[in-house]
């Protein structure tokens, strides 16, 4: 019988996933994804509502949806998992897709055309200088409501007046950092290329509402600012979904990297992974009062007789982090263009996605932990108060259980797993002095390790004092 349809593809790939029944219809299903979809927008709107009526401290499900199931948990677990699956139900992106096709569809001028705005401002600035120099700003649930609103009203807005879903590109707080980090996953959107090859009319790319063409995904070796929305693979069955090896794109030449994807990795590792390890960790132990971070915050605070809400040690902690992580890759790299004699950018390029796991894979330590002793039941009871379910549950464990160090491993495995990627790029830079070229370019994975490494060995022979908490 001879088939119709153009791009029926008759034998998929064994690692496809939409080749396996259950798989395929959870990730590619129309239905199956606006369900997801209108689950996360309920929630959403849900949330932020119950923090405008509910403004107070005894709201606990406002903050648990956002700052324990979304954020640390949920997109801590997918991003090197399923990957950019975070995207793939955000209530922005689902109903911006709408909005964008009665809006203005404007070109976005050069100056919002551009994805640090995101990534600085609405990630770096609005909220981790926030969370660690006013701690106890997000902490409210109207704050954290408002926080929201403030995000979706913007978002709304940008849909209606800019084609090509610019707010996702250039100003969510999350967008290009899921991008980047998505590359540690084990999944890939690619299509079938010998359909594509005949293709006279790329459909894919002409519904992907992002202006990709998934077609390209492979050979580029990025599908930066694909959020996996599968608008693609409804209208046509040679894209693809396939389980590869995990982050398979890091160890392969990227064709016009992105320095905004390094970028995301720098920036994220200073101020999540380091930051916490000076100003949740250290400042913590026995040794915190010797401390650069807190001695100069302190010292700040009182010269300035800063008030009780604002806390400079934090603030101290980050821009020290951020000091420690870029001055550690200009060093390191200075000294990889000695040796390669290939351009700083070009090296930082090649190089610098080596970097990716450090932060997020390193970061499921404190999403499983803190799971155990704080998301689970802060997220439990708050959808029980929320939609009065009637349960209360306890804490899974509580903090210093020493089973809990089973978790501790993850930035060892991310500092590890960095090196092999290291040695793995220097390869697609240079043929010679491989061995130096990589020896210097690991200096920012080492010093990673060996705080991790400093960290326990403090946490184990200075424990916190008990007024300290
Ligand atoms: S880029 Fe941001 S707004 Fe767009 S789908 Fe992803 S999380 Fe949602
Ligand atoms: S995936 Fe795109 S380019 Fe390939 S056959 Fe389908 S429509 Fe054509
Ligand atoms: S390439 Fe496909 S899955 Fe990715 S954003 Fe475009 S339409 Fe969505």
């Amino acid at each position: 019988m001879h088939v119709e349809k153009v791009h029926f593809i008759a034998k998929r790939d064994r690692r496809d996933i939409f080749n396996f029944p259950l798989l395929g219809f959870l990730f590619k299903n129309r239905y199956m994804l606006m369900f997801y979809r209108l689950l996360t927008l309920f929630l959403l709107f849900y949330a932020i509502i119950y923090g405008l009526i509910k403004p107070n401290k005894e709201n606990i499900f406002t903050t648990a949806l956002f700052w324990s199931l979304f954020w640390p948990f949920f997109m801590v677990i997918t991003l090197p998992t399923l990957g950019n699956v975070f995207c793939m139900v955000c209530p922005h992106g689902f109903v911006g897709k709408y909005i964008t096709k009665f809006g203005l569809k404007l070109r976005p001028p050069r100056w919002i055309a551009n994805p640090y705005i995101g990534l600085i401002f609405s990630n770096i600035t609005a909220y981790w200088f926030v969370l660690y120099t006013f701690p106890n700003f997000l902490r409210s649930p109207l704050n954290t409501a408002l926080f929201f609103l403030f995000f979706t009203l913007l978002s709304f807005a940008f849909f209606f007046l800019f084609r090509g879903m610019a707010y996702c590109k250039y100003v969510c707080p999350i967008g290009s950092v899921n991008s980047a980090f998505s590359r540690t996953s084990f999944t890939w959107l690619s299509t079938y290329q010998e359909e594509c090859k005949e293709c006279k009319k790329p459909e894919c790319a002409l519904a992907c509402p992002y202006e990709l063409n998934p077609s390209k995904f492979d050979h580029k070796n990025s599908m930066f600012n694909c959020t996996l929305c599968m608008e693609c693979a409804h209208v046509c069955d040679a894209v693809k979904f396939e389980i590869r090896k995990w982050g398979s794109s890091l160890y392969k030449e990227i064709k016009n990297p992105k320095l905004i994807e390094v970028m995301v990795y720098l920036l994220l590792v200073a101020v999540i992974t380091f930051t916490m390890r000076f100003h949740h960790g250290l400042s913590r132990s026995g040794l915190s009062e010797y401390m650069p971070w807190v001695i100069l915050g302190k010292y700040i605070q009182n010269a300035f007789g800063l008030p009780k809400w604002v806390d400079m040690t934090g603030f101290v902690a980050m821009l020290m982090a951020l000091v420690l992580v870029f001055s550690t890759v200009y060093v390191s790299f200075k000294l990889v263009e000695k040796i390669s004699r290939k351009g700083f950018k070009e090296n930082l390029l090649i190089l610098g996605c080596a970097f990716a796991p450090l932060m997020i894979v390193g970061g499921l330590s404190h999403a499983l932990e803190f799971f155990f002793i704080d998301y689970y039941h802060h997220i439990v009871n708050g959808f029980s108060q929320a939609f009065g379910l009637g349960v209360s549950v306890e804490p899974l464990a509580r903090r210093g259980e020493a089973w809990l160090n089973v978790f501790k491993v993850f930035p060892f495995i991310a500092g590890l797993w960095s090196l092999h990627i290291l040695w793995h790029r220097v390869k697609l830079l240079t043929d010679k002095n491989r061995l130096l070229v990589f020896m210097a370019a690991s200096a920012l994975p080492i010093i990673y390790l060996l705080v991790s490494v400093f960290q326990i060995w403090v946490m184990m022979n200075f424990p916190p004092s008990h007024h300290h908490h």
